[in-house]
């Protein structure tokens, strides 16, 4: 079997509804779809987090010309041919980003032609459902009151759906944030996770307030709080509250995490994006290097219901931190903000029932796409 073309779709899609997190509001939904074509008649199919236009072109026009005429299934060998090409000058960043949706179309490539699913390929399944807690709670209005109107009924609609897990935005000032845990918390009750995430929105000083002030309010993790370079600050954070230290979603390949594991290691939890830190393989490597290291993992989620297919495969294999019955079980974080074609790309969308995500069972990523939806978003 030989690779005979790579396609990278970029899509893109306004929203009405828009939603600020600490650096910016959204107001369009953007996606990065790489398909790769064979002779055998398979395809495959990835998806990437991260600038669409820049890596459309990374993968267009430095891994395409390596990869005609290669066999699909020689996954590892192409993965560090790839890696190599751009190393002097991508160690991180658009260059990971594009070699990880390779990387996931490969997969996607091997499960169809061995007919069997990429967690089966991967070595498991170690589990076929997982907790899913919903990213939402974003800011919605700069006036407070509505603010807080609009984001206590979406926490209530979370409840009510099934969630046993949520996410708030934070990073948007002391009070602001404050403000919204008490709120919620009042709403959800205790026995509700409750994380909290600033995208990097803070210096160290402005996260030691918010964490030690937090910390009477169960957060069940702290992410990003600091920038992502920042690692001698996440160290200090982790020393000094009680609320566990996340992170990685800015992070690439073994050789960032590495850093972020060694002692003293800078996180309690890293998640990586599985279509940005090196696809499947490498994410696969940097949670067995987690466990050695004591550290959870749980996957940074935001993407097109093909990179939430990728992210069900990975949760299929993670590893436990420790074995017994009370041990920390990957979740899958579930993005609950408006997007047009996140599920519409798939045949048959990732389900969550109940606040559950059952993993796909079909070949490779498990999933089919919708050609039609495809094409409508497509802006190249
Ligand atoms: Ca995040």
């Amino acid at each position: 079997m030989k690779i005979t073309a790579v396609h990278a779709h970029v899509m893109e899609a306004p929203i009405e509804e828009h939603f600020a997190f600490s650096q910016a509001w959204v107001d369009k939904r953007v996606g990065t779809v790489i398909e790769i074509e064979t002779d055998a008649g398979i395809t495959g199919w990835g998806d990437v987090y991260g600038p669409p236009w820049i890596v459309a072109a990374v993968i267009e026009k430095a891994y395409a010309p390596m990869l005609i005429g290669e066999n699909p299934l020689a996954g590892d060998a192409i993965w560090e041919r790839l890696h190599n090409s751009l190393r002097d000058h991508g160690q991180r960043g658009v260059a990971i980003q594009a070699l990880s949706g390779v990387d996931i179309a490969l997969w996607d490539i091997r499960g169809k032609h061995f007919g069997a699913p990429v967690h089966v390929l991967m070595g498991g399944p170690l589990r076929s459902e997982v907790k899913a807690y919903a990213t939402g709670l974003y800011r919605r209005s700069m006036d407070q009151d509505e603010n807080i109107a609009i984001l206590s009924e979406e926490a209530g609609g979370y409840i009510n759906q099934g969630f046993g897990a949520m996410k708030l935005k934070v990073g948007f000032g002391f009070d602001y944030d404050m403000t919204l845990i008490e709120i919620l918390r009042g709403i959800i009750g205790f026995d509700v996770d409750l994380f909290m995430d600033a995208n990097h929105g803070y210096d160290l000083v402005q996260a030691k307030k918010l964490a030690l002030a937090a910390e009477a309010y169960d957060i069940g993790w702290f992410e990003e709080p600091v920038a992502p370079e920042d690692l001698e600050s996440y160290r200090e954070l982790r020393r000094i509250t009680t609320i566990p230290i996340a992170g990685g979603e800015c992070s690439f390949t073994r050789f960032d995490f590495r850093a972020i594991l060694e002692s003293p290691r800078a996180m309690d939890i890293i998640q990586p994006d599985t279509a940005s830190a090196g696809g499947l393989t490498e994410c696969k490597k940097i949670a067995d290097m987690a466990v050695a290291h004591g550290a959870r993992y749980n996957p940074h989620v935001w993407g097109t219901g093909i990179g939430l297919a990728t992210a069900m495969q990975l949760l299929a294999v993670l590893p436990l931190t420790v074995p017994g019955v009370a041990a920390h079980v990957p979740m899958l974080e579930y993005d609950q903000t408006p997007h047009p074609f996140r599920q519409g790309l798939l045949v048959d969308p990732i389900q969550v029932e109940n606040g559950v995500a059952y993993v796909p069972e079909g070949p490779g990523l498990g999933v089919e796409i919708k050609r039609d939806v495809l094409e409508r978003y497509k802006v190249n």
